[in-house]
């Protein structure tokens, strides 16, 4: 029988999530029996090479070249799981979300304390992302069928959350996993 086959990204986030699921320790081991990576950091395949049944996103969208990649995650995998905070609410890079984007650009690139003397420039190059006015939660740019909370999730809660959804059984998330106080 074909294994399940999964795929992950990170969009505006900072990696910890991708650490997290790293975090599984030797459960890396049967993860690798139980399933097959696509495109991922995790293995650094770069494009899908067949429909995935799971792909996991780490962090919100707050340029184009995020909403490309979710977009195409979604296009291109069966469930899609939000880890992490970032992916959920926007997280740490959504706190510039009450400020006009002219006035962080401002403050980058032209005003702040560190910009270098003489290299005020707010960078322009038709090659990069466009920025977005807010950063967006996935689920306001695609269907999202999982949402699993935490900066960064606990491993054990991704490890039974994974599980449960390969397997196709009820999830029975440990308390201590979901709790953040
Ligand atoms: S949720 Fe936390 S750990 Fe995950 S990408 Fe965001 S800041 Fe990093």
């Amino acid at each position: 029988m074909s294994k399940p086959v999964i795929a992950t990204a990170s969009l505006a986030g900072c990696f910890g999530c991708h650490m997290s699921i790293l975090d599984i320790d030797e459960r890396i081991l049967d993860l690798i029996e139980l399933v097959e990576f696509n495109k991922s950091p995790v293995d650094d395949i770069k494009s899908f090479h067949k429909i995935c049944d799971i792909g996991i996103i780490e962090g919100g969208c707050c340029n184009s070249e995020n909403i490309h990649v979710l977009k195409d995650f979604r296009k291109n995998c069966k469930l899609l799981v939000s880890l992490g905070e970032c992916a959920i609410m926007g997280g740490l890079p959504a706190l510039r979300n009450g400020i006009p984007i002219q006035e962080c650009l401002n403050e980058a690139y032209l005003d702040g304390l560190t910009v270098e003397k003489g290299n005020k420039i707010i960078p322009n190059d038709n090659e990069l992302p466009m920025i977005l006015d807010k950063v967006y939660p996935c689920h306001e740019v695609v269907k999202i069928d999982y949402f699993l909370p935490g900066c960064p999730p606990n491993a054990d809660l991704i490890w039974d959350a994974l599980v449960s959804i390969i397997k196709g059984t009820p999830m029975k998330l440990a308390y201590e996993t979901i709790k953040y106080d």
